[in-house]
């Protein structure tokens, strides 16, 4: 199982990640990012590339 964490601090709410892995993160009703903490292993190939594709670097993955 691997772990999805998004450093709110940096998020700047970019929406690439929502763009390179939307089952995972979206934008709510009020533009803040929402995202699933513990995805299937079959979207961390799109969670990877979300992380790689975020401009702040703010979301990391660990195992768990
Ligand atoms: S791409 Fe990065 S900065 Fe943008 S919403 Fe996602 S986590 Fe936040």
């Amino acid at each position: 199982m691997t772990r999805v964490i998004v450093d709110r601090a940096l998020c700047q709410v970019h929406a690439q990640c929502v763009f390179a892995a939307p089952e995972v993160f979206e934008l709510d009703g009020d533009d803040q990012l929402v995202y699933v903490t513990e995805p299937d292993d079959t979207l961390i190939d799109a969670v990877e590339e979300a992380a790689r594709a975020c401009p702040v670097q703010a979301i990391s993955l660990e195992e768990v």
